[in-house]
């Protein structure tokens, strides 16, 4: 009898340091914070609760970057870590935050549009929590987050996500993700209230244009492209056209389906005056035949398992040795970004969003994402904003 208890009470143990082991990094990282250098453009820094009730004081609540030229014109939102494991949009939105200035207009920039996602990991995927991009001052920690929000934070999931408000029947785990749940509702599921805030921004300030920046597998026949709804197509196929042209890469368009619910470049478009565009860039990374799921694949996209399926036409890009590393995909989104943003405003005078002081993708890929990103430490701590 002595020696079952014994047993037990050492299998107890084991259990709890196993918990704690386990615990701890998963507890470190949801509460790391990235420091931010505002650049010279920013000219507020708000809440996306100051827009939506709703999040106030919710794990849902995300910094807002506001960057207004000195000339009045059009507005354009950018909308970063609306799925926090593909951070090569939520480097280029720091970027912009960190550097741009504008000239006429004004752009809105959240960087991590789902703060529980960005928070949130894929244990049993073996994701990384952290990754690091080397700067010209020491290197930059940023957290490796999941596609949907934490279970911590939303909870409990319905048997089956029924969208609001055209009720199209959606899986369970897509309540938690933030590319599911636009148009939203103010009091709705937790997620929903953050594709709310983020509407009632356009809707409140007149936003012309919103761009979502995403990743996609190599896989993936919706990679390396626009997805636009008819009122974005054009300029969507002028921005492809252009970076085409001018940059030597590719992002095709791709029409955003009618009959798909829940999504920014349908939502938004039909329930908002703005027009919307949906960036997807290359990431090996995400792809399911990789080897494991380390910080470097992340950085480099370079597989052998990929490589072989590309010998065999298996992919939806053009793929090599050279995989596809993250300040590629850091600079296609910056590149297309700026492209869709002077395609809108050759088309729409009086309307303009004029930015300046951003690298383009031959700039990113030359000089490293890194290298645009400015030291915390000699900044001023009351001007960081941690994110
Ligand atoms: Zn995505």
């Amino acid at each position: 009898m002595k020696r079952e208890k014994l047993t037990k009470a050492v299998l107890l143990a084991c259990a709890a340091a196993l918990l704690l082991l386990g615990g701890i990094p998963i507890y470190r990282h949801r509460r790391y914070q990235v420091p931010v250098v505002p650049g010279p453009g920013v000219t507020k820094v708000v809440r996306l609760a100051d827009y939506g009730a709703g999040l106030k004081g919710t794990p849902a609540d995300t910094p807002v970057f506001i960057l207004e030229g000195k000339q009045p014109g059009g507005k354009a939102i950018l909308i970063a870590a609306t799925h926090a494991n593909e951070p090569a949009g939520m480097l280029a939105s720091l970027i912009i935050v960190e550097n741009a200035l504008i000239e006429k207009g004004t752009l809105i920039v959240i960087p991590v549009f789902n703060n529980s996602a960005g928070r949130n990991t894929r244990a049993g995927d073996g994701y990384p929590l952290y990754f690091e991009i080397p700067t010209d001052w020491g290197s930059k920690t940023f957290r490796m987050g999941n596609r949907d929000a934490s279970p911590l934070d939303q909870w409990p999931d319905p048997d089956v996500y029924i969208h609001y408000p055209e009720r199209q029947l959606l899986s369970y785990i897509d309540i938690r993700n933030t590319n599911r749940t636009w148009p939203g509702r103010p009091d709705g599921a937790l997620m929903e209230r953050v594709t709310f805030a983020a509407m009632e921004i356009m809707r409140s300030e007149g936003v012309d244009v919103a761009v979502d920046l995403h990743g996609a597998e190599t896989m993936f026949p919706v990679t390396n492209c626009i997805v636009a709804p008819e009122k974005s197509s054009k300029i969507a196929t002028l921005a492809a056209m252009n970076v085409k042209a001018a940059e030597k890469f590719d992002s095709h368009v791709e029409p955003s389906p009618a009959g798909f619910r829940g999504l920014s470049h349908r939502e938004i478009g039909d329930y908002a005056a703005t027009m919307p565009f949906l960036l997807e860039a290359p990431i090996p990374f995400l792809d399911q035949p990789t080897g494991p799921k380390t910080v470097r694949l992340l950085l480099d996209g370079k597989d052998p398992f990929l490589l072989s399926l590309a010998k065999k036409k298996k992919l939806f890009v053009p793929y090599d040795e050279a995989g596809w590393s993250m300040d590629r995909r850091v600079g296609q989104h910056m590149s297309v970004t700026l492209e869709i943003l002077r395609q809108f405003s050759k088309r729409n005078p009086g309307r303009e969003i004029i930015v300046h002081d951003v690298p383009r993708f031959a700039d990113i890929v030359r000089n490293g994402a890194g290298s645009y990103f400015h030291d915390p430490a000699a900044a001023d701590p009351d001007e960081l904003v941690h994110d």
